[in-house]
């Protein structure tokens, strides 16, 4: 059971490894930590990032989880909902 109740919109998998936030890539700037987002496999940055891209393209799309993809890091978090949570598999 996860606090969750939009695990039905997760699409994509957690990628192993991913080149840099996109968005910061397109405008030349930097980031912190990536996020990778469950509906669309959008890669952003964490809220400790300058640009805060990840809750940025989940307020933008209405897409409500995000997985990290730090090394290591496997947990989600749901915007909608305010809730951490591990999803098993990733
Ligand atoms: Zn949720
Ligand atoms: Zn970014
Ligand atoms: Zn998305």
């Amino acid at each position: 059971m996860t606090p969750c109740t939009h695990l039905d919109q997760i699409a994509v998998a957690r990628p192993d490894q991913v080149p840099g936030c996109e968005d910061c890539l397109a405008i030349g700037g930097r980031w912190l930590h990536l996020r990778v987002c469950r509906s669309c496999g959008h890669i952003g940055c964490c809220d400790s990032s300058p640009n805060q891209h990840a809750s940025k393209h989940a307020r933008a799309s209405a897409h409500p989880i995000v997985t990290s993809v730090e090394p290591g890091e496997h947990w989600s978090y749901c915007y909608v909902d305010d809730a951490a949570f591990v999803l098993e598999g990733d």
